[in-house]
């Protein structure tokens, strides 16, 4: 838990969708979290900075 360089460089996501929770990581340019579920394959961005983005944690429906 040390280091600010790492410290975002993932999200923690849960998918209400299958109920599981996974790690979603920044894209290629840096400017949104990007996944998917792991049971359906539902994709989930989320931008960075667009605020509310310091949160660790989010819950897609
Ligand atoms: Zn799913």
């Amino acid at each position: 838990m040390t280091g600010s360089e790492n410290r975002k460089a993932f999200l923690g996501v849960r998918f209400d969708c299958c109920r599981v929770y996974v790690r979603i990581y920044k894209n290629k340019a840096g400017t949104a979290y990007v996944g998917h579920c792991p049971r359906c394959a539902r994709r989930v961005v989320i931008p960075i900075g667009a605020g509310g983005s310091s949160d660790r944690f989010f819950v897609v429906r």
